[in-house]
């Protein structure tokens, strides 16, 4: 296995490297991640602007690590296309310094890098801990390489993209594995009046916590204390919504076709 590591809490972060190591057991790991935080851009990507490279060295011996000038987004598409060597087998984003849930999952940029990853026909998951302060990553670490173990010995498919969040503390705090929906809340979208250092009046957007969710979704999972996980892309295919959408798309289509067919008569073709 050769293994992507990257995260959007930047290069530095000790959540990127606790998963890098967790994952030396498993194959050949790289990582490659932006030089600074860029929490909350999503899949955002770089189009058509220089994106400087650096060759650093982390504190993993013999594991060749590279700060990309960018959004974590462009760090994996440069290590799938440039600078991992040899293709990549999984793309592993993390461990993220606080949840990534319900609606912020599409804001995240711990799980846009995936996506990336994704997009890019790797096994891809994004993996994040809801603590504010003192993480212990251990049992993120854990269940992470856990599931790229499982990858390795075909126990899951390679089309996967997973979402995966663990409640904080360590692993006596984990009261269980679930699979579970996105929850429709967000927890990113607090404005707070805020003054620049200037003394410019502004606004800050702030994190708040976990808000109240409908049981059986990832929110409310992650408060009842169980690590969660969510297939992402996969798991929308046998999804109502889906269906509902594919029901309203044939309705638009039936009324698009008689539309025309109605102005071809009045025209007389
Ligand atoms: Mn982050």
């Amino acid at each position: 296995m050769h293994i992507l590591v990257t995260n959007d809490d930047g290069i530095h972060a000790p959540g990127l490297w606790a998963l890098a190591e967790a994952m030396l057991p498993l194959g050949q790991v790289t990582v490659v991640a932006p030089d600074r935080e860029q929490s909350g851009v999503g899949t955002a990507m770089s189009l058509g602007r220089h994106l400087h490279a650096h060759r650093i060295r982390g504190p993993l011996d013999d594991v060749p690590a590279w700060a990309v000038e960018g959004s974590p987004g462009d760090a994996v598409l440069l290590a799938s296309q440039a600078l991992a060597g040899s293709p990549l087998d999984a793309v592993v984003s993390g461990i993220n310094l606080g949840a990534n849930v319900g609606n912020d999952t599409v804001i995240s940029g711990t799980v846009g890098a995936a996506l990336q990853g994704f997009f890019q026909g790797h096994f891809a998951v994004a993996v994040s801990l809801a603590a504010v302060r003192d993480p212990d990553w251990a049992p993120a670490a854990w269940l992470a390489a856990r599931l790229v173990e499982a990858r390795a010995r075909d126990a899951l498919p390679r089309d996967l993209f997973l979402n995966v969040n663990l409640p904080p503390g360590g692993f006596e705090a984990v009261r269980g594995i679930h699979v579970l929906p996105a929850a429709e809340t967000s927890a990113v979208d607090a404005v707070e009046e805020h003054v620049d250092r200037k003394g410019q009046a502004g606004y800050m957007i702030v994190r708040q916590g976990l808000p109240e969710s409908q049981p059986g979704t990832d929110v409310w999972g992650l408060r009842q204390g169980y690590a969660v996980l969510t297939p992402l892309r996969r798991a929308l295919a046998g999804d109502a919504r889906w269906q509902a959408l594919e029901a309203l798309a044939q309705d638009l289509w039936a009324g698009m076709a008689w539309g025309e067919a109605a102005a071809a008569r009045e025209t007389g073709r």
